[in-house]
C-alpha cells in the first residue's frame, strides 16, 4: 500500500500548476497546497494501516488493495466499501470532496463492464481494465474534468466560433492522439497523479471531435493547471481558519496545449454516444456518486455536532423554537444517511454480477442536495447569530499581554472559557462564512452537475412505473355508472 510520504514524494514532478500569475515550483512546499497534501498524506497512511482493515484482496490484480476502489459484488461489499470511504471522509470530516475514492470509484464501473467500451469502431475495454488495475496496485489519486469551459451554455463546442475552446482531437497518430483545448474544473487536479478528461454534457453528432474519453497524467507535457484563488493561503493560522488551512482542494482550468495521449490511455474517440454508456450503462455513475453521498454524510454530522454544541455553549439549546431547527437539522443529516442505506439494502446485481447502489434512494439524495446542504448551512448561521462575527481578527489577540485579558473576559460562555469559544466559533464561520465555506455551498449545489440535472436523474431513476400503477389500479376500481355515487 502506498504511504503518505510516498504519495508527496510523486508530487515532486515539475507539474505545471499555475497561481497568481507564477509557476508553482513544488506544491508540496506551496502554502496554497501543502495543507490539503499533508491531509490526503494522512488518508494514505491510514488507508496503509492494517489495523484500519481497509484492504481487501483484489481479484482484478490479485494484489492487496484500498477497498475504496473495490468493484462491489455484494450488499457486504458495498458495506465494506462504505465503511472505508467513511474512515477516509472522517480525515476531512467530508470537507475533502475529491480524494482519490471519488475517481476511483468511477473506473471500478468502468472497469466492471468494460466491455461498454468497445464498439464496432474500437476495442477500448481492454485499456480501461487495463487503467483500472493499475490505478489500484499503484492505489493513484485521479481526478477528472469532464464539464466544458462555461463558454456559451446554448450551444455546444462546434458552435463556439472558434475551434478546440473545449478540449478536443487536434492530431491522429499512429500511436495516439494529439489534444487541444481546456476542460473544467479540476478539483484537485493540482495535487493528484492522474486526470481523467471526458464530457458528461450532451454533445451533438457536429461534437464529435470532443467526444473524448481518456487519461494524462498531471506531469504531461502541455497539461497546465490554472488554479483559482488560493483559501489556505492568505491565513492567519489554521487556529483562525481551521478548514481552509487543512482541507482546500483546490478547483482548476485545466489547459491541454497540444497534449500527447497514447491510444493505451484512450477509452472513448470521436464518438458522442459512447460518452453517455460510459457513465450511464457501466456503474461508474453511481458507485462515483455512492462514494460522494457517502462522505456528505460525514459532513453533515459534522456541520449539526457544530451547531448543537453552539446552541449550548450559548444556552439556547433548552427554547423549543431552537429545538426545533435543530429537530431539522437532524432531519436532514439522516435524510441522506437514510437514502445512502436504502440504496445499499436495496442493492440491484447487475448483469456482471456488480452490486450497483440503488438509484432511486441514490439520486434522490443528489436531486435535493441543492436545497439539504444550503438549508443546513443557513441554520447554523441561525443558530450562531453574531457570534460568528464576534471574533478576534487572530488568534494573536488571545495570545498578546495587552488584548488577551478582556478577550477572556467578554468572550466567554458559562460552560466554555474564550479560547474554547472562540476556537468553536471560527469553526463554524469556516463551515458558512469563509470564502472556503462559501466554496463548499457552491460544490455541493454543483459538483454532480446544476441543480436541475440532479433533479433530472432522479426524475430518471425513480422508476415511476409503480407509482403509476397504483394510479391506474385505484382508477380503475370505479366507474361512472349510475350508482357511482354509492360505491
Ligand atoms: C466547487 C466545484 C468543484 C467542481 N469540481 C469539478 C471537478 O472536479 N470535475 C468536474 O468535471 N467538474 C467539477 N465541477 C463542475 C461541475 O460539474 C459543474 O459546475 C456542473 O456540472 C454544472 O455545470 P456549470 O457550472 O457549467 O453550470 P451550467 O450548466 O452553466 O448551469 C448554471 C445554471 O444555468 C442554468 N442552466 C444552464 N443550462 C440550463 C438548462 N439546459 N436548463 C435549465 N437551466 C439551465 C441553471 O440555472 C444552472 O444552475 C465543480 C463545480 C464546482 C462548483
Amino acid at each position: 500500500m502506498r504511504t503518505g510520504k510516498q504519495y508527496e514524494e510523486s508530487l515532486r514532478d515539475d507539474r505545471c500548476v499555475y497561481l497568481n500569475g507564477e509557476r508553482v515550483k513544488d506544491v508540496t512546499r506551496h502554502p496554497a497546497f501543502s495543507g490539503v497534501i499533508r491531509t490526503v498524506a494522512r488518508m494514505y497512511d491510514l488507508a496503509a494501516d492494517p489495523a484500519e482493515d481497509m484492504t481487501f484482496r483484489c481479484p482484478e490484480t490479485g494484489t492487496c488493495a484500498n477497498k475504496v476502489f473495490m468493484i462491489p459484488r455484494s450488499r457486504e461489499d458495498l458495506q465494506a466499501r462504505r465503511c472505508a470511504i467513511t474512515k477516509w471522509a472522517k480525515i476531512s470530516n467530508g470537507f475533502i470532496g475529491r480524494g482519490p475514492d471519488h475517481v476511483g470509484s468511477f473506473f471500478a464501473g468502468f472497469a466492471s463492464a468494460s466491455e461498454v467500451f468497445n464498439t464496432p469502431r474500437h476495442r477500448f475495454g481492454p485499456n480501461v481494465e487495463r487503467f483500472y488495475r493499475k490505478l489500484v496496485e499503484e492505489d493513484l489519486y485521479v481526478t477528472y474534468v469532464i464539464i466544458p469551459p462555461q463558454i456559451d451554455r446554448s450551444s455546444t463546442a462546434h458552435a463556439w466560433g472558434e475551434e478546440l475552446l473545449q478540449v478536443g482531437v487536434l492530431e491522429e497518430r499512429d500511436d495516439g492522439i494529439v489534444v487541444r483545448g481546456s476542460q473544467m474544473l479540476g478539483t484537485a487536479t493540482a495535487v493528484s497523479d492522474y486526470l481523467f478528461v471526458s464530457c458528461i454534457k450532451p454533445l451533438t453528432s457536429d461534437d464529435e471531435r470532443y467526444a473524448l474519453s481518456f487519461v494524462v497524467p498531471v506531469r504531461a507535457p502541455g497539461v497546465k493547471v490554472y488554479c483559482r484563488r488560493s483559501y489556505a493561503m492568505s491565513q492567519p493560522s489554521g487556529f483562525d481558519y481551521p478548514l481552509s488551512t487543512r482541507f482546500d482542494e483546490t478547483d482548476a482550468l485545466i489547459v491541454f496545449d497540444d497534449v500527447f495521449v497514447p491510444w493505451e490511455n484512450v477509452f472513448v474517440y470521436r464518438d458522442v454516444n459512447q460518452l453517455r454508456r460510459q457513465f450511464f450503462e457501466t456503474p461508474a455513475h453511481v458507485l462515483g456518486n455512492n462514494q460522494a453521498q457517502i462522505r456528505l454524510i460525514t459532513k453533515m454530522k459534522f456541520l449539526i455536532g457544530v451547531a448543537r454544541k453552539i446552541a449550548e455553549v450559548n444556552g439556547i439549546d433548552a427554547i423549543p423554537s431552537v429545538q426545533e431547527k435543530l429537530g431539522e437539522l437532524a432531519s436532514l443529516a439522516a435524510f441522506v444517511e437514510g437514502m445512502v442505506l436504502a440504496s445499499e439494502a436495496e442493492c440491484i446485481i447487475d448483469a456482471n454480477g456488480v452490486a450497483r447502489p440503488n438509484p432511486r434512494f441514490l439520486y434522490a439524495a443528489m436531486g435535493l442536495q441543492a436545497e439539504t446542504y444550503p438549508r443546513a448551512a443557513l441554520l447554523l448561521r441561525e443558530l450562531a447569530g453574531g457570534g460568528l462575527i464576534q471574533l478576534p481578527s487572530s488568534y494573536k489577540d488571545l495570545l498578546a499581554e495587552e488584548t488577551r485579558h478582556d478577550l477572556e473576559r467578554y468572550l466567554r460562555s458559562p460552560r466554555l472559557a474564550s479560547e474554547q469559544r472562540v476556537k468553536l466559533f471560527k469553526l463554524a464561520w469556516d463551515i458558512v462564512g469563509s470564502e472556503f465555506g462559501g466554496r463548499h455551498l457552491q460544490y455541493e449545489m454543483f459538483y454532480a452537475g446544476a441543480p436541475f440535472v440532479a433533479k433530472n436523474y432522479a426524475f430518471r431513476h425513480y422508476g415511476y412505473d409503480e407509482a403509476v400503477a397504483c394510479v391506474e389500479g385505484f382508477l380503475s376500481s370505479y366507474e361512472l355508472d349510475e350508482d357511482s355515487a354509492c360505491r
